[in-house]
């Protein structure tokens, strides 16, 4: 294969573009890049264009699931008066291997304020929130500070850009919990209580922050809105697919030369990604992958030309989710990197529903023996049994995504558990077999 076939889709920075110019973050900067130009032209428009403008670009929510963005503006009711509608940003970026939020909020943080006024506008919000993970004390610090330098400005209080509309902006800090970024979760946790999903339906758009109507998008989705507005509908589906238009962000992480963010058109495949991003390291081969985080089904390197996109990760039997792409070579012990993150999954369980808080308990115990060596091929079977009492089961999608890794690391790669019952330890290393020791 030659570079050119490995780079035949282009990379498309548009969220990225300025990253590295200097004092990326300032207000100064983002107006020197086209910043601040589409909320004048978003508010000189009916609310109801707005969401319409969006719906046609076919924008999907970039936090996991590809709900189009356009569409749950649209859900919001307008018939209650006495009800606000709240926006509420999901900042809370924590599936294993996702990290195009925090750079994102870290370089260019205007783009998403940009973003947040237009789309509260459209939805006929007073008042957003950015629910932000509070560990990452310089994003909060950079969000903080680029709000200010907004309000400063006149983006963001009263009469904004003299256009009658007024909305404040809330940074919140979020106290580090996964299940926090589950959207009725997080709005428990803005609302003061212990994070915990609710039931769904109600969604969010009928009642959400406070039982009133509310948006809640994931920061990419909403940073790309400004450049919708700014270039047009058919520019942005320019890129992409019919149905999964426009760029996104992908996080490539793992053994690979250069990993990082490339923004590209969804639809581009992890081969030409490899191809910018200089392959795997020298020496080594792809071995598997997650599409969209760990909670997504694992890839092998037969997929590496499945278009990146909803559809196209969907028929080859995964999910698209966050489109962090882990790659692992072939010096990784498969059966350690599902332990890995199923105990991440145990950890971060919250607690509220029995199969999910004690299936990921067990599943932990078994994979512990395994990887050991210890146990019996019974246990494989076991490992799917209770991945199949999660899955579809669990009250939220934690659960599920728990199941993910386990079911599809089997299917793939059975043969390597048994390996470490053969051998009494993992074939990887050694050092830490039962039968070496
Ligand atoms: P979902 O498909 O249930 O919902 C997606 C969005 O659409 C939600 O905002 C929901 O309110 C809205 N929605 C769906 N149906 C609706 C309806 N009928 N009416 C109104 N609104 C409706 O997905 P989810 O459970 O919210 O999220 C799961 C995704 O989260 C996974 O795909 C995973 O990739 C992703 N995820 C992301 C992270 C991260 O760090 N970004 C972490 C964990 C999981
Ligand atoms: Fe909590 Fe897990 Fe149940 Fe979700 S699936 S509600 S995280 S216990």
């Amino acid at each position: 294969m030659t570079t050119d076939e490995q780079r035949a889709t282009p990379l498309t920075p548009v969220l990225s573009r300025y990253w590295d110019a200097p004092r990326s973050w300032t207000l100064e900067t983002y107006r020197a890049h086209a910043g601040y130009r589409a909320l004048p032209k978003a508010l000189r428009m009916q609310p109801d264009e707005v969401i319409a403008t969006v719906k046609d670009s076919g924008l999907r929510g970039r936090g996991g699931a590809g709900f189009p963005t356009g569409m749950k503006w649209g859900f919001i009711p307008q018939d209650d008066p006495a009800k606000p509608h709240y926006l509420v940003v999901n900042a809370d970026e924590s599936e294993p291997g996702t990290c195009k939020d925090i750079p994102l909020m870290l370089a260019t943080p205007h783009t998403l304020i940009e973003g947040i006024i237009i789309a509260a506008y459209a939805i006929r919000a007073a008042h957003a929130f950015v629910y932000l993970r509070g560990e990452v004390l310089p994003v909060l610090r950079r969000m903080q500070y680029a709000v200010d330098e907004a309000y400063a400005a006149g983006y963001l209080g009263h009469d904004i850009l003299g256009s009658g509309y007024d909305l404040d902006l809330i940074v919140h800090a979020g106290a580090g919990a996964y299940i926090c970024g589950e959207e009725t979760a997080l709005l428990d946790s803005l609302e003061g209580r212990r994070g915990q999903p609710r039931l769904r339906p109600p969604f969010p758009a009928v009642a959400g922050l406070y039982a009133c109507p509310t948006v809640v998008n994931n920061v990419e989705s909403i940073a790309s809105v400004p450049a919708i507005l700014r270039n047009g509908v058919d520019w942005f589906r320019t890129m992409g697919s019919e149905k999964s238009p426009g760029f996104t962000l992908y996080s490539l992480s793992g053994h690979v030369t250069t990993p990082g963010q490339y923004e590209a058109p969804l639809g581009i495949t992890l081969r030409e990604l490899l191809g910018y991003a200089g392959g795997m390291r020298a020496g080594h081969e792809l071995k598997f992958w997650t599409p969209g985080g760990s909670s997504t089904p694992l890839f092998t390197a037969e997929h590496l030309d499945v278009p990146l996109d909803y559809e196209g990760v969907g028929a080859a039997g995964s999910m698209l989710g966050t489109k962090a792409l882990q790659c692992f070579d072939d010096t990784t012990c498969v059966a350690r990197a599902v332990l890995r993150w199923t105990e991440f999954y145990a950890h971060e369980s919250c607690g509220k529903c029995t199969p999910c808080r004690e299936g990921t308990y067990w599943l932990v115990q078994l994979l512990q023996r395994l990887e050991a060596g210890r146990g019996t091929e019974a246990d494989l079977d076991k490992l799917l049994d209770i991945a199949d009492n999660i899955n579809g089961k669990s009250f939220c999608a934690l659960g599920d995504g728990a199941a993910s890794p386990i079911v599809s690391s089997l299917k793939y790669f059975r043969d390597e558990y048994v390996d470490h019952l053969r051998q009494g330890g993992c074939p990887f290393d050694p050092a830490r077999s039962t039968v070496w020791a």
